[in-house]
């Protein structure tokens, strides 16, 4: 990997610095307002959610605690099987918190309603989900999400914090690879 040129190697580019921040900035500014008074607490996945999580949180005005967990997903490699095992816990105690998940983005859905599910046992007030990302095969599972940043067609995407093969997080921008990235 010749971490110089990771550019050359999208597509396509959907989505840019600027117009990631800006649509932070709404979501934050939403956020801000729906949670006023309440106490909030953002829980990030690992770690495609850390760069949204970083951003969306430096959008808004006041303190908000966060915490994090890692899950891992059994399944075939490119798609989740729902099965999930968590590999790091919260380190919060969330009972009679409202929790706001924070997630890089939602292809079917399965793992976030398991880690939902699992969150919801835990006596919070409330639990509600804020993606950068949503594909339209979410739509196939009963998954509300609250605040989502931009829908985009079902294509595998990469940067900011999204990985091919834990390669392009740190790519400032969203896109699509080049075919001979895969090959
Ligand atoms: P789901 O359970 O919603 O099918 O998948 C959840 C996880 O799969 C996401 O949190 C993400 O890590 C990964 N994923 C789904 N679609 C993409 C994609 O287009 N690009 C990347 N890099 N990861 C994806
Ligand atoms: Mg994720
Ligand atoms: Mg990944």
């Amino acid at each position: 990997m010749d971490a110089s040129h990771m550019g050359d190697d999208l597509e396509k580019v959907l989505f840019t610095e600027d117009q990631i921040r800006e649509r932070l900035a709404e979501l934050g500014e939403e956020i801000w307002r729906d949670y006023e008074g309440k106490d909030l607490l953002l829980v990030g996945v690992l770690k495609g959610a850390i760069l949204v999580m970083a951003d969306l949180m430096r959008t808004l005005p006041g303190s908000v605690p966060m915490d994090w967990m890692a899950v891992s997903s059994y399944g075939s490699g490119t798609k989740s099987s729902g099965v999930v095992r968590i590999l790091k816990d919260l380190d919060t105690d969330i009972s009679g918190k409202h929790v706001l998940i924070v997630e890089d983005i939602i292809d079917s859905g399965l793992t976030l309603s398991w880690i939902r599910s699992n969150l919801e046992s835990r006596e919070p007030a409330s639990v509600e989900i804020c993606t950068l990302l949503r594909k339209p095969d979410a739509a196939k599972v009963e998954i509300d999400c609250k605040y989502v940043g931009f829908e985009i067609p079902n294509e595998f995407v990469v940067g900011y914090g999204l990985d091919f093969d834990e390669q392009y997080r740190n790519l400032r921008e969203i896109g699509t690879l080049a075919p001979h990235v895969y090959s």
